[in-house]
């Protein structure tokens, strides 16, 4: 147990040697992985035989715990701090990840919310959003879609928001950065068809996690009330679907996005 704890927080190029080689398992990547809808998604293709390299900003804590349950899943794990804005940071991550295997998934799922109306937002959190939850994604895209165009196979999920289809008030740079992650996304599913990896994107709608955790109980109550399912979803909800784009059961599906918001109506 203490070998697998030690070998569950592999988190930097110079612990990699623990990860012990085993070239069966499909190797998946998800952004964002330490917490909320990208834990669970890593958590979900872990329970279905995937090992999982995830990258997070900087909640070591989260990042350790979600390694250790990923690893007691039987996973190997590769876990490290990548700002996925960062081009090079993930150049490094995808690199030290490489220990894992090739890998054959991607999700991106790192994202942050930084409201406030137009006519107020700073050009700081309107780039911040933008460079986290778009850029983020182009830069994992670019380098692992080179990865899976080599191998002639792959599957990319881009976890974007109802919010890119919609608009909210107060959510701008969101919005633009989710309708930027759609556009993207399809363009991206257009380029690879033809070498064998398919790219899909999930919108979930109000998802129970810290991102939504800060929600009063006023506007918690109302929002409820707009979901036809008359309940927030939980990250299993979201990773089911993600679960099924990436595996060979969806081999005919690439270039949609899909709703994930228990009929949300906006
Ligand atoms: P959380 O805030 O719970 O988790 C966010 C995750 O992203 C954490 O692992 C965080 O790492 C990581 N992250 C944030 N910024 C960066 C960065 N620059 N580089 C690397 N990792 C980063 O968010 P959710 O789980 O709620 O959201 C996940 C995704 O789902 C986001 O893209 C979000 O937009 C989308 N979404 C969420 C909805 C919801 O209702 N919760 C609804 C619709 C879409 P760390 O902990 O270290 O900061």
């Amino acid at each position: 147990m203490a070998e697998r704890a030690r070998r569950a927080t592999c988190s930097t190029a110079t612990e990699e040697e623990h990860v012990d080689s085993n070239d069966e398992r499909p190797v998946a990547v998800v952004t964002g992985g330490s917490r909320g809808i990208g834990r669970g998604i890593a958590l979900r293709l872990a329970a279905d035989g995937y090992d999982v390299a995830f990258c997070y900003r900087s909640d070591t804590e989260a990042a350790d715990q979600t390694a250790q349950d990923l690893h007691e899943l039987g996973a190997r794990v590769h876990h490290a701090v990548c700002d996925v804005a960062d081009g090079a940071a993930v150049q490094a991550f995808l690199k030290g990840a490489a220990v894992l295997g090739t890998p054959s998934v991607l999700v991106n799922c790192a994202g942050i919310v930084r409201d406030s109306p137009v006519v107020l937002m700073s050009e700081q959190d309107w780039r911040a959003v933008l460079d986290t939850n778009l850029t983020g994604a182009y830069h994992f895209c670019k380098a692992a879609g080179y990865t899976f165009v080599k191998a002639g196979r792959g599957a990319i999920v881009n976890v974007s928001s109802v919010i890119g289809l919609h608009g909210n008030a107060g959510q701008a740079n969101y919005a633009a950065a989710k309708a930027g992650l759609h556009g993207m996304s399809l363009t991206l599913a257009k380029e690879l068809a033809r070498h064998g990896v398919r790219v899909n994107v999930v919108a979930p709608g109000l998802i129970d996690t810290d991102m939504t955790a800060a929600l009063k109980a006023s506007a918690r109550a109302k929002i409820t009330d707009a979901i036809a399912l008359r309940r927030f979803g939980t990250a299993a909800d979201v990773a089911e679907l993600v679960a099924f784009l990436v595996s060979d059961r969806a081999s005919y599906i690439t270039g949609q996005v899909i709703a994930v918001d228990g009929g949300l109506v906006l």
